[in-house]
């Protein structure tokens, strides 16, 4: 049996005891529904002595050049492009999506490096001469020290490329505490920053759960951390993270919903809207889990969501073919298939219903196929929990005013969509929707890593989104610096802006 543990210091390291006799969890394949590997767990001690690894490596890593850094973003960026098929089968088999889904995502991934390979140009700070007589005033950005990433299954290789590498390339070390139901990915890339050049302890992985997010949202020595997952999570992460008088950004649910005007495509509509609420089994963060048809979209609609949602292939994530893998535990396709339950008992239509689904050969397996539930009213669990499966709810409702009014009332605002010919509703649309990321006649965006990433509401907590700039601005603080050189030479004369005696008065500009 596989054994993963954690990554400090530049090594793999056991615990205190160092025996091995540590808390573990099974790692699971949910195509099967075996175990795969052990993980071991860590707590309290064990990041106290990655954070104690990661202040010892900051010290000197603060201080490189640019150039430095750079030179190993741009290793990286070529070592993740060589090794992403390793990465993607690593991630098919422990979170169960394609492998081909996983390749995207370790390349959309890879475009944060691309952005920090960039970093000159990005960090470049701001100078004023002559604010007042003889003196200049700049501004720049430093790294804050040791900071900290706690990531969600569901991206195990995405979601933490948002933050490592603008965090590392910032000057910081950085500490990650990956999902335990999929901990193989941040192991690779670990092993890819030493293959790049990075020193020991910039980049440490720490396995575990509740106990060691509590012990990293508690550590003095840690300034900032980032978190992703689900928004009751967030929400405790972010107020204990705060309360500890850390920087923190912490990112939560998300129910998008696409709206489907009747000037739309509806084919071309159909077709993207089913590709966000079934690749990755419905799993994403930028998912869409509702779809609402204004007026006349929705008879064509559904008809044709129910004809893609059939035709989906399902299966294991590393079979040649298969288009969606399976949840990723038993209990997530347990809680999917009971809000499917109570949706059609309460009055919903299962146009296509994927409760029974069986694949052969992968009977224990965690899956549920695509599921398409007409008419499903916003009083029922379906439509308004984040359900994070394979099922698209369709709202029908008259008008355009109703649907924005209708997005607009979910707690949630991470993205929404509108799909239409008409730019006077797509603009109406893009300024008025009380989301972060919206998209035009295209599902959920995830923004281009030259951009940010974030929701609004209770999608996320802090006043940062992630990655692009925005991230560059969460793992650095700002320092505004003001000169003066007044001229000391013998019998050189006084400097205008200096005056021979002490001026007690606030100091201000003088024209
Ligand atoms: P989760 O909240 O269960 O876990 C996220 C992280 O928090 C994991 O590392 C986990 O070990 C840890 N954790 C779990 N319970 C905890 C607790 N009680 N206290 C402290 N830490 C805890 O989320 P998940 O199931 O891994 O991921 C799916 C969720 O993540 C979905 O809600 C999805 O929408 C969300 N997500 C959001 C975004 C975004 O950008 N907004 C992106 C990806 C995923």
């Amino acid at each position: 049996m596989e054994r993963i543990t954690h990554w400090v210091g530049g090594t793999l390291w056991d615990g205190p005891t160092g025996d091995g006799r540590g808390r573990t969890v099974p790692v699971l394949d949910p195509a099967t529904g075996r175990q795969r590997a052990e993980l071991v767990m860590g707590d309290a001690a064990v990041v106290d002595h990655a954070v104690l690894a990661a202040a010892h490596a900051q010290r000197e890593w603060g201080r490189s050049s640019l150039v430095t850094r750079t030179a190993v973003m741009f290793r990286l960026r070529q070592l993740l492009l060589d090794e992403v098929d390793t990465l993607a089968r690593a991630i098919s088999a422990e979170h169960g999506k394609t492998v081909e889904d996983a390749v995207g995502e370790i390349r959309r991934g890879c475009e944060t490096v691309d952005f920090v390979c960039g970093l000159g140009a990005a960090t470049k700070g701001e100078f004023t001469a002559e604010a007042s007589t003889g003196v200049d005033v700049h501004q720049f950005r430093q790294p804050l020290g040791v900071v900290a990433g706690i990531t969600p299954f569901n991206f195990p290789a995405m979601v933490p490329l948002w933050m490592h590498p603008v965090a590392i390339a910032a000057g910081n070390a950085f500490v990650l505490k990956p999902s335990e139901r999929d901990p193989s990915a941040s192991m690779l890339v670990a092993d890819l920053y030493r293959k790049a050049g990075l020193p020991d302890g910039v980049f440490s992985v720490v396995h575990g759960d509740k106990e060691v997010v509590d012990a990293i949202l508690d550590h003095p020595g840690i300034a900032a951390v980032s978190f992703v997952g689900s928004t009751p999570v967030a929400r405790a992460v972010q107020q204990r993270g705060v309360a500890a008088g850390k920087r923190v950004q912490a990112l939560g649910g998300a129910n998008n919903h696409a709206v489907v005007l009747p000037d739309a495509d509806v084919v071309f509509a159909a077709a993207q809207i089913a590709s966000g609420a079934f690749g990755s089994a419905g799993e994403r963060c930028m998912a869409v889990p509702v779809a609402v048809a204004v007026g006349a979209a929705a008879d064509p609609l559904v008809q044709e969501l129910a004809r893609l949602a059939s035709a989906v292939v399902v299966g294991p994530g590393d079979r040649p073919g298969v288009e969606m893998g399976p949840l990723i535990t038993r209990a997530s396709r347990d809680r999917v298939v009971g809000l499917v339950d109570e949706a059609v008992a309460d009055g919903a239509q299962a146009v296509v219903d994927g409760r029974g689904l069986v694949v052969e050969g992968h009977e224990d397996g965690f899956f549920v196929g695509p599921t398409v539930l007409d008419r499903v009213g916003p009083a029922m669990r379906v439509y308004h929990e984040e359900v994070f499966g394979p099922v698209l709810a369709v709202v029908r409702v008259e008008t355009f005013e109703e649907a924005l009014a209708l997005v607009n009332a979910s707690p949630f605002g991470n993205g929404a969509a509108v799909f239409t010919a008409s730019g006077e509703h797509a603009r109406r649309f893009a300024h008025e929707v009380q989301a972060g990321m919206v998209g035009v006649n295209v599902p959920i965006p995830v923004p281009v890593a030259y951009y940010s990433f974030g929701g609004w509401k209770e999608s996320l907590f802090g006043d940062h989104h992630a990655h692009g700039p925005e991230g560059l601005r969460f793992w650095t603080r700002q320092k505004v610096v003001t000169t003066r050189w007044p001229t000391q030479a013998p019998g050189a004369g006084q400097d205008p802006g200096v005056r021979a005696s002490a001026d007690l008065s606030f100091p201000h500009g003088r024209a």
